[in-house]
């Protein structure tokens, strides 16, 4: 049994006055050991994030990072500064990288290799985009996505690893995938990471893409999901409401 996450990517949003905010609100009525709540706030609010979590289920990622420890790249962030904060994940590939900040399936590659080596847990954004659907290359694109993000590495290096499943048309558009296409492209990321590593049943691999509490029960209870990534919902009180979505 993989043990269901709950993620929320704050994208640019929140100041650490804010962020302290929603985590005494936040945690105040959250309820439940049984899965992992796992939160992206913005770089400027992780130690923040960080404190504020402590001694809660709720764990703290960054959403993004470079592939290089230290260096002459201006306005980035390395694997050890993230690590400093005690943030535990990070997020990478996320389609707002890739298509704003020109990230391809090679820096994604590098990054996750760096993520890996310094104990970071790596949660790896793949999606197709809207024109990619309508011609019928979902699946091709997932492949690429998955086969080039993840190559050169090892059946033990992706234990933990967790996979996102997001339909660049269904981000923060209001339009979900139905539960049927979210359930399907995430069976086919496990079959093509059984394909890579002979076995990767211990992945966890979420959806992502407009999810909110009123979708949440459903999409949870494909047999291909083990769990959301979610942006904008996030952001507000009732993603507890989200992270209860069994009660
Ligand atoms: C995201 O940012 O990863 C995301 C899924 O956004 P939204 O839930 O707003 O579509």
């Amino acid at each position: 049994m993989r043990k269901k996450v709950i993620a929320g990517n704050w994208k640019m949003f929140k100041t650490v006055i804010e962020t302290k905010q929603f985590f005494a609100d936040f945690l105040n009525a959250l309820n439940t050991d049984q899965k992992d709540v796992i939160l992206f706030p913005t770089f400027t609010s992780l130690n923040e994030a960080v404190d504020a979590a402590k001694g809660s289920y709720v764990k703290i990622g960054a959403q993004n990072m470079h592939f290089e420890d230290s260096g002459a790249y201006t306005g980035e962030i390395s694997a050890p500064m993230i690590k400093e904060t005690g943030a535990q994940y990070v997020l990478i590939g996320h389609s707002e990288r890739r298509k704003y900040f020109a990230e391809t399936d090679e820096t994604v590659n590098k990054k996750l290799r760096k993520a890996l080596e310094s104990d970071l847990l790596p949660v790896v954004c793949v999606g197709e985009d809207l024109t990619e659907r309508e011609e019928g290359k979902t699946f091709e694109v997932l492949r690429r996505q998955i086969f080039d993000g993840l190559a050169e590495l090892s059946g033990a290096d992706i234990q933990d690893l967790i996979i996102a499943y997001e339909p660049v048309w269904a981000i923060g558009t209001g339009k979900t995938a139905t539960d049927a296409q979210a359930d399907e492209a995430c069976a086919k990321i496990r079959d093509y990471l059984n394909e890579l590593f002979g076995s990767a049943e211990t992945v966890r691999i979420l959806y992502g893409g407009s999810v909110n509490a009123g979708n949440i029960k459903a999409l949870m209870s494909m047999p291909a999901i083990d769990g959301v990534l979610v942006g904008g919902a996030s952001l507000k009180a009732d993603f507890i409401d989200i992270v209860h979505y069994d009660r």
